[in-house]
């Protein structure tokens, strides 16, 4: 049984172990003595100096019977800023940071919940298959602790990602793919007051670009954004220099792909308007997901949040998580409310009952 005192006690000790994106050794350190402790085996990946992090991500593993198909759970370890000195306060049931910084539920209740778990699942050993418990660094930094991820020491197949907002019981099965797309235009310097019509203005052609371009919502599935643009030196100089950068998300790739073809042409309409040079980038930020409520790892979260009182919400998101990445690498994974609320603010909280909520689940998972 979840032990509320452990539950909320460790959940202060791993808030306030500050663990900002690429700095997050400290954390890894206290999470594998606990571990240790516990009888996991530990293993740190070599994330950290691809990424030119402090450390790489933390695999821990835990033996159990054979019978069961191996699982493992993830977390990211990192949080956002303002997150140095993070004092949790509990009142009136609501634990929040006392400063002027993120509380850092996102992502530490999920941590906190699934060290719960680990504490009742070594209490029980045949109880439970296999567990790896995946701790990714640099999360909120575009994901870069899963993408570097050493999946040679992940058994699981079946994942299950403490790390929504919302509410305990929420269940994540569809999620965006991503583009980035990033444009630089070059045009021609000329004075501004002696002679405008020697030059082309990149800065004029990048306006052109994002003003014939389709942004915003687009419609339920698909939203498009420019969010940064520069250019230019001074007001008497005609700029020979402007760049964009800005994303495309969809829940279908084939939509993703059309909207991403016309913020293209788009960039390029700009550019010839105006004679001005322009190269395109398009990356890929992360794949999505579409898991049916008939998979077998959606099944098992389902009835694991019913063995806990609660009645399953299958939701869909619009923002990428490590849960992306685990999916395009061949374990399905679904991506669970932990009951945090106003994640990335000074404004960030949770409730007690709900971090009791989401160690509950994480039991229901393992022990199921
Ligand atoms: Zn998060």
């Amino acid at each position: 049984m979840v032990d509320q005192k452990r539950l909320v006690d460790n959940f202060f000790e791993i808030v306030s172990i500050d663990s900002l994106s690429f700095k997050e050794k400290k954390l890894v350190d206290y999470l594998a003595r606990k571990l240790k402790g516990l009888g996991f085996s530990i293993k740190v990946d070599g994330a950290g100096a691809i990424i030119g992090g402090n450390t790489g991500n933390l695999i821990a593993h835990l033996p159990g019977n054979s019978d069961k198909p191996p699982i493992y759970f993830n977390c990211h370890l990192d949080t956002v800023e303002p997150g140095i000195g993070v004092e949790p306060v509990l009142k009136d049931g609501i634990i929040r940071a006392a400063g002027e910084t993120v509380l850092g539920a996102d992502d530490k209740a999920g941590i906190a919940a699934i060290l719960e778990m680990a504490h009742i699942a070594v209490e029980g050993e045949d109880t439970h298959g296999p567990i790896d418990l995946v701790f990714t660094v640099a999360e909120e930094t575009g994901l870069l602790g899963a993408k570097n991820l050493d999946w040679s020491l992940v058994t699981g197949e079946y994942g299950f990602v403490l790390d929504a907002a919302g509410l305990v019981g929420e269940i994540y099965t569809v999620a965006p793919w991503q583009n980035t797309i990033s444009a630089v235009f070059r045009g021609r310097a000329a004075h501004a007051g002696v002679n405008p019509e020697l030059g082309v203005s990149a800065v004029q052609a990048a306006a052109r670009a994002i003003e014939t371009m389709p942004l915003g919502r687009r419609d339920s599935e698909t939203t498009a954004n420019i969010g940064e643009i520069k250019g230019g030196r001074a007001p008497n100089i005609v700029p020979e220099l402007a760049e964009i950068k800005g994303e495309a998300r969809s829940l279908k790739l084939n939509k993703l792909d059309r909207q991403t073809d016309r913020m293209v042409q788009a960039i390029n309409h700009g550019a010839k308007a105006f004679g001005a040079e322009v190269d395109v980038d398009v990356a890929r930020e992360y794949d999505g997901y579409n898991l049916s409520s008939k998979k077998k790892v959606v099944v098992w979260a389902s009835e694991a949040i019913k063995h806990i009182g609660l009645e399953p919400i299958y939701a869909s998101t619009g923002g990428g998580s490590d849960t992306n990445v685990f999916n395009s690498r061949g374990a399905p994974t679904v991506n669970l409310g932990v009951g945090y609320i106003d994640p990335h603010t000074t404004n960030e909280s949770i409730s007690q009952d709900q971090l009791r909520l989401a160690a509950e689940l994480a039991v229901a998972i393992a022990l199921r």
